[in-house]
């Protein structure tokens, strides 16, 4: 029966990390990754994870099934942090927040919701995207276009295109935007250019759908979740949120994320909830325990919340610390016009380095970054800062 399958060429960034770890090279970088590292380049277990950890295991409980859609005290805690908890759509009951196989199982549930109930099934993903966003529609079959974003000469957002292409748009058509940090450029929209952009869509009759991989990895957890209030104050009464803790939590394999879907009635609310339900009973059945049980844990507790937010502070600021550490030695070296990376935001930056430079770094050095230029500088410390900064010195000149 398998004679005539074809295999599948590998994911390209997975590829890298094998063959990074094959190198033998004692001084060898990875930057071509997706995970915050500490100083240590160890993925950060949280004190405030660890905390409720040590409780659950104590405590012995038993492992029966979850809701299909998920733990109530999680996707409660979620909308809030959101939303915000005093938000009037929360008190309106118009929010349906659902728990998802992490921030990737999010864009899928609502991918097929959206199949659903929108006539033409097509999404506009910005010029680039993560490059699973083309993928995740696809397989649930949208029709995927794309909108003028990333302006390599600034290293910042082509705003004006951005505006352009979404102008083009037909009306209904999904419109998906990061909410920050984002991946892959660290290019992101200001609040004024938020507020433009959901005017438009709302002229435009487009469907905005927000992932939110990032929340409190560039300003702060209210600060990053802007583009769901600008939204909301525009006027825009129906759109979806896929979001993760992935990141926000260092919790990577527990696949914690959650997809909430804003209605304009209550009614409706429980309607696509029930429709959401249908969707996850027939592709999974119901979500995983443990990672929801960690993240309600510590985002019901006063102190443990106060702990995580500290964590997430720390995250985030050595990241703003990297980042400028990695400028202010390209700028010794000669190389001040690097200083871009210091406007972007989140674990990413487009480098603005060649695929020809990326093969340099590689090969001359043992430093991996992705083929468009993509790095994540939330892979460097101060061991291996300097190293890297000679390197794309060396590379670039
Ligand atoms: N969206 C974006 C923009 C991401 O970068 C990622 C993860 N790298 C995801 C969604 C998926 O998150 P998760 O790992 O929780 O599935």
């Amino acid at each position: 029966f398998f004679s005539d399958v074809e295999l599948v060429p590998g994911d390209p960034i997975l590829g890298l990390t094998e063959a990074y770890n094959a190198d033998p090279r004692p001084t060898k970088v990875n930057l071509g990754v997706g995970i915050y590292y500490d100083e240590q380049g160890r993925i950060p277990l949280l004190k405030a994870v660890q905390q409720v950890e040590q409780a659950l295991a104590a405590s012995a409980r038993p492992r029966g099934y979850l809701p299909i859609d998920g733990l109530p005290a999680y996707t409660q805690a979620t909308r809030e942090l959101l939303f915000g908890k005093d938000s009037p759509l929360l008190a309106a009951g118009r929010v349906a927040t659902t728990q998802t196989v992490g921030g990737s199982g999010a864009l899928r549930v609502g991918a097929e919701l959206l199949r659903k109930v929108l006539p033409h099934a097509t999404v506009a993903l910005s010029n680039p995207s993560w490059e699973n966003h083309r993928a995740v529609f696809t397989a649930a079959g949208f029709q995927v276009l794309d909108y003028a974003y990333f302006d390599p000469s600034t290293h910042g957002v082509d705003f004006a295109g951005m505006l352009a292409d979404l102008r083009k748009l037909q009306p209904g058509t999904v419109v998906l935007l990061h909410a920050c940090c984002h991946n892959p450029t660290g290019a992101d929209l200001t609040l004024e250019q938020w507020r433009h952009v959901a005017q438009l869509l709302k002229e435009r009759q487009l469907f905005p759908f927000i992932d939110m991989a990032y929340q409190g990895f560039d300003k702060g957890i209210a600060e990053d979740a802007q583009a769901i209030g600008v939204m909301v104050e525009a006027g825009i009464d129906t759109f979806v949120v896929a979001s993760s803790y992935s990141k926000s939590f260092s919790l990577y394999g527990e696949r914690v994320g959650a997809l909430s879907v804003v209605a304009a009635t209550a009614d409706q609310a429980r309607a696509v909830q029930s429709q959401i339900k249908r969707i996850i009973r027939t592709i999974y059945s119901s979500p995983s325990a443990h990672g929801a049980a960690l993240v309600s844990g510590v985002l019901t507790s006063p102190e443990l919340r106060a702990l995580w937010e500290d964590e997430l502070r720390q995250m985030r600021e050595r990241i703003h610390a990297l980042r400028g550490g990695l400028v202010a030695k390209l700028a010794e070296l000669g190389r001040p016009e690097f200083g871009f990376i210091s406007r972007q935001a989140g674990m990413f930056s487009y480098s603005g380095l060649s695929r020809e430079q990326v093969d340099r770094l590689r090969e001359e050095y043992g430093i991996y970054a992705v083929g468009t230029g993509r790095i994540c500088v939330a892979a460097l410390n101060q061991g291996n800062l300097e190293y890297v900064a000679r390197a794309i010195a060396a590379v670039s000149g």
